[in-house]
């Protein structure tokens, strides 16, 4: 038996480019109107006020219990920081945002790393590093590929970077549900999942360290991820479709 695999409808691939289409214009709103001073609670509050004028919903939520409208994770919370009174953003700060949007019975994840200020070489070689790796990852996603030739891209450009690879969460299939089949590893050595076919719509999001690979959840959370060794920590994700060509960049910045 192939690999488990979701091939989208035309009718699900209409409904899901918009519900992208919305998600990337929060996401590239809510990085443009992010200011140090700021709390990162007030940042959730801003994504939630932004995702409810789409006449979407948070996909996030709720979600297995998480509590904050998106997920922030400021320097060295790697994913799934929640928004917090206490975190203030700082001008030297990096911050990940991550957001899903229902919208019509289908949904986007996307994520993205920004600053406030020019940034030291090496904080620079991580978020350039982690962008690179996820359009390095989308470039491979071609038809007749398999879901390996894109954890293959994403690894040779990390390690290009100098860049250490967190194993512990992966990219994934996305579209009517959050998580679908299959799973998309930013690292190579898991087997060469299934084939890439055309109406497959796939989450590449690499997570990549300056330091340690090794990450711990916070235990009084339960859901921020940090570096162990506390070192800063990038994340940039987009949600594919793939076609008959090339692959198409559904959570694409506006061009208006
Ligand atoms: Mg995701």
């Amino acid at each position: 038996m192939p690999p488990a695999r979701i091939i989208h409808t035309p009718e699900e691939i209409s409904r899901i480019r918009r519900a992208a289409m919305i998600t990337a214009s929060v996401r590239d709103d809510l990085a443009a109107m992010a200011r140090p001073g700021m709390t990162t609670f007030e940042l959730d509050t801003l994504a939630g006020e932004l995702i409810a004028r789409t006449g979407g919903k948070s996909a996030f939520k709720n979600y297995c219990g998480f509590p904050g409208n998106i997920c922030i994770s400021v320097n060295d919370v790697v994913i799934h920081g929640i928004g917090r009174t206490d975190v203030v953003l700082n001008e030297r700060d990096i911050v990940s945002i991550d957001i899903g949007v229902k919208f019509d019975g289908a949904l986007g994840d996307t994520a993205l790393t920004f600053g406030f200020t020019e940034q030291p070489a090496d904080i620079k070689r991580l978020m350039n590093g982690t962008q690179n790796a996820l359009m390095e990852g989308i470039a491979a996603a071609r038809c007749g590929a398999f879901v390996h030739d894109i954890s293959a891209a994403v690894e040779k450009c990390a390690r290009r970077h100098k860049l250490s690879i967190v194993r512990e969460y992966v990219g994934h299939g996305c579209g009517i549900e959050l998580h679908e089949p299959p799973q998309v590893p930013n690292y190579t050595g898991s087997g060469r999942g299934p084939r890439l076919e055309p109406g497959m719509v796939l989450c590449i999001e690499p997570m990549l360290n300056l330091g340690t690979e090794s990450v711990k959840v916070d235990r009084a959370d339960g859901w921020t991820v940090r570096t162990r060794d506390g070192q800063w920590s990038a994340h940039y994700e987009h949600m594919i479709l793939i076609t008959e060509n090339e692959p198409e960049i559904l959570t694409w910045q506006k061009t208006m």
